[in-house]
């Protein structure tokens, strides 16, 4: 099979804001190589191998010559290699000398497009880069010196009409309105600092061109930071989205991800992932189908599994009357409906229980009677990256167990905790957990209960 490699745009940050392409192509990758601008949670649902190349400024991890022999390499070995960049790939991203560099060593090389933080991260503050009343056009402009060392043309920039967007500018900032100030530009033209922007790190302020050194250091901002040039900022104020969550990194369990992760992005948070070990399935007898007997199941694996042995042993639902299926999880419900099968809550007084359990390598499991394992999962080596997030949701005892068995002492006195339900809750308080919030497990109401019962206090 040829290899080849795609040059991506990841968009201005947001995980949600990469193209349909740029997602499809992540999934078919075999490995992904991205800078340090990209947030990792972008790259959950790709499967493929993840090499950090990211370039801090002065300590380059990988010299551009570094990454260009690796990706020549790599899709050489005939792998399909996703080159994630920040924003677009063509826009001051080493794109296009990356792309001739593959053309030239006979790679093929394909280019998907991204939304440009020039342009886009504006709007994360309220700012349109254009506006009828304040600018026309807009000018994106790199800071850094050209190759030959040579100044940017002052002149020319402070006299230009348009909303001015400086990127990879903020070691030149005093630079930048200095030479605007000295060619024209009144000093009370109005600047926004944007840094992080569209992430749950972002920060900014409004200032103007005399007055901007100053307050991008008294408000501690630095790279990366989109400085934005032009009275297009005076609307900030009035346009600057508000979300209840913004600014918080909440990590979830992978499998959550899709009603959980929608309500809690659309109120503004960003989410990590924890991803759970694998379930193992374990080899288990069926009951005796002419005895009557209460099922329990407490989890949607276990469900499935008994499912499907039934299934493969050729016996048919309707033989199973003698059997009441119990469970209270809404997960575990749904696997029984979509087999036709409606589960009770309750076990049948007076008639024996056989628990179906999932079991946590590692970790204490509560001694039922008559307890059937399905499935093990392994617990040890469990990297969890915490770096950042401020607080955790758990849905199930079994993921605070999972998470727990991969965290320091000091992350659970910090952290705040998310329980759904009170046995959660208990068992999070349990393994040490102090600062542990209580919820209602209810999708819906969510985000109000985490901020109404005071979760981030702590903070
Ligand atoms: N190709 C990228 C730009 C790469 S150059 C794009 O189209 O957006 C790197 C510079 O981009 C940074 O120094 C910073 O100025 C800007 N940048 C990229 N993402 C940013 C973000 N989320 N917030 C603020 N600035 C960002």
């Amino acid at each position: 099979m040829n290899g080849m490699v795609s040059l991506i745009g990841a968009g201005p940050g947001n995980v949600e804001l990469i193209t349909v392409l740029g997602q499809r192509r992540l999934r078919e990758a075999d490995v992904i190589l991205y800078d340090r601008l990209i947030d990792p949670a972008i790259m959950a649902s790709s499967d493929a191998e993840k090499i950090n190349v990211g370039k801090l400024p002065h300590h380059h991890q990988y010299s551009q010559y570094e990454i260009n022999d690796l990706l020549v390499k790599l899709a050489s070995e005939g792998k399909r290699v996703a080159r994630l960049k920040a924003g677009d790939p063509y826009v001051f991203g080493r794109g296009g000398e990356e792309a001739q560099y593959l053309k030239k060593h006979g790679i093929e090389v394909e280019v998907v497009p991204g939304i440009t933080s020039a342009i886009a991260g504006l709007a994360s503050v309220g700012i349109p880069i254009t506006h009828r009343d304040f600018a026309s056009s807009f000018h994106i402009i790199t800071a850094h010196k050209k190759k030959d060392g040579s100044e940017l043309d002052w002149q020319n920039i402070a006299n230009s009409e348009g909303t001015l967007v400086f990127l990879m500018g903020m070691e030149q900032l005093a630079n930048i309105s200095t030479n605007l100030i000295g060619n024209g530009r009144s000093p009370q033209t109005p600047v926004a600092v944007i840094q992080w922007a569209t992430q749950w790190r972002q920060k900014s302020i409004v200032s103007d061109l005399a007055n901007v050194v100053t307050d991008v250091n008294n408000a501690g901002l630095g790279s990366p930071a989109l400085i934005t040039v032009g009275d297009v900022v005076k609307v900030a104020d009035e346009l600057m989205p508000q979300l209840p969550l913004q600014g918080k990194r909440i990590m979830i369990p992978y499998s959550k991800r899709k009603r959980m992760f929608n309500k809690l992005t659309d109120a503004g948070a960003s989410l990590t992932f924890f991803k759970r070990p694998e379930a193992k399935q374990v080899s288990f007898e069926l009951p005796d189908i002419n005895e009557e007997l209460n099922l329990d199941f407490d989890n949607p694996t276990s469900a499935t599994l008994f499912l499907q042995h039934l299934f493969n042993a050729g016996v048919d639902i309707r033989q199973t009357s003698n059997w009441h299926f119990v469970t209270n999880g809404p997960k575990t419900r749904q696997v029984f409906e979509d087999s036709g099968i409606l589960p009770v809550t309750e076990p049948v007084l007076g008639i024996k229980i056989l628990n179906y359990r999932e079991y946590v390598i590692g970790h204490h499991q509560s001694e039922v009677q008559n307890t059937i394992v399905t499935d093990e999962r392994h617990n040890s080596n469990i990297q969890v990256d915490l770096d950042e997030v401020d607080s955790i949701i758990f849905p199930s005892t079994n993921v605070v167990e999972e998470i727990s068995a991969g965290v320091d002492a000091a992350s659970r006195k910090s952290l705040v905790i998310f329980a759904l339900g009170q046995k959660v809750a208990d068992r999070a308080t349990a393994l040490g957990w102090e600062n542990v919030v209580e919820l209602i497990p209810n999708i819906e109401t969510l985000v109000s209960q985490m901020i109404s019962n005071g979760g981030y206090v702590h903070d």
